[in-house]
């Protein structure tokens, strides 16, 4: 089958944004608008992007056609995202956002000289054409980062742990910093799981999970590599630093008071530890985090070997 030929499409967003005198290529025109024209722009631009910022942006700019601004300001609590575009100011308007009573977060508006009431009216009108977009943009976000993310024990997957890996090692090498690598893993959980149950094992792996996180600065660099396998990155960070971050892992998980029915479940972690060497590939730095693990395990567990 022949494509249809540029000429035959038509694509209807644009042109409509053209009429109503936007283009995507220029910088948004900064001539008048009356609101309903403005309404009309903004419900068909923001629908173009699914990233929050993104969509947020174009909304900030956009909306100063009509009501000037110094600063907006935005927080979503379930998931931890805050955006600040703007200088601060002290006069403010705040909203609480919902779409069907869903919940879409906060948006702070901001400027040096008071709000008029008519301007608030007009804000308000021209928040109605942001919801649709933040909301599908919010659930985009929502999916891709579940995507990343071990739902057990709310550490990044093997996906996400494979990309970020990548990233570090490529920055360590540009930047010549450090990166270091720790590989643990729980001893004998499998007796805890015979003895306890699976349900109970669970509750162990999350609980460790959330003492790992709570013992390192970025939580973002916990993984779940395996099973009851989890590998900690630890950026700008050289050999001794990482073992004595290593160290307080372990001591942190030997502390972990998990009970079972009264029954106090005895923890440990056995640990691998390696730093990338000049020239190194993630595989590599990985492989060597991997053996030193090894070695922890043989030489009798509940212990920290460093990588050769
Ligand atoms: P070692 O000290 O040598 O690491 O001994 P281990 O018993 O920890 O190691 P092994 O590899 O023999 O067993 C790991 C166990 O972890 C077996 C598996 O059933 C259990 N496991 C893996 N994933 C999960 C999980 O998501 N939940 C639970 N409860 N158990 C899991
Ligand atoms: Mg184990
Ligand atoms: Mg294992």
């Amino acid at each position: 089958m022949v494509p249809p030929s540029p000429t035959n499409t038509i694509d209807f967003d644009a042109a409509k944004l053209q009429r109503l005198g936007f283009t995507g290529s220029r910088p948004p025109s900064l001539q008048p608008v009356t609101l309903l024209q403005l309404r009309q722009q903004l419900s068909l631009q923001l629908q173009t992007s699914l990233d929050v910022e993104r969509i947020l942006r174009l909304f900030f700019s956009e909306v100063q056609r009509l009501v000037s601004l110094d600063a907006l300001a935005y927080h979503y609590q379930i998931s931890d995202l805050r955006l600040e575009l703007g200088e601060r100011a002290n006069h403010s308007a705040a909203y609480r956002l919902s779409h069907d009573g869903e919940y879409l977060g906060e948006l702070i508006f901001r400027r040096k000289v008071r709000f008029e009431d008519e301007e608030l009216a007009q804000l308000e009108s021209l928040l109605a054409s942001l919801l649709f977009p933040l909301r599908n943009a919010l659930l985009y976000r929502s999916a891709l980062q579940s995507a990343l993310r071990d739902p057990l024990t709310d550490t990044g997957n093997r996906i996400a742990m494979d990309q970020v890996l990548q990233r570090e090692v490529d920055l360590a090498r540009r930047n010549l910093q450090p990166l270091s690598l720790l590989m643990l893993d729980l001893d004998h959980f499998k007796q805890i799981n015979d003895q306890h149950g699976h349900g109970t094992g669970d509750e162990v792996l999350r609980a460790v999970a959330t003492t790992l996180k709570s013992q390192l600065r970025n939580v973002d660099m916990v993984f779940r590599y395996g099973g009851e396998e989890f590998l900690v990155l630890l950026s700008g960070t050289c050999r001794e630093a990482a073992a004595m971050v290593g160290e307080r892992l372990r001591y942190a998980v030997l502390e972990l008071q998990c009970m079972d029915q009264g029954r106090a479940i005895e923890l440990s972690i056995s640990l691998g530890c390696s730093t990338l060497l000049p020239g190194e590939s993630a595989e590599s730095l990985l492989r060597r985090a991997d053996n030193a693990l090894y070695v922890a395990k043989r030489d009798g567990r509940n212990r920290l070997t460093m990588a050769g």
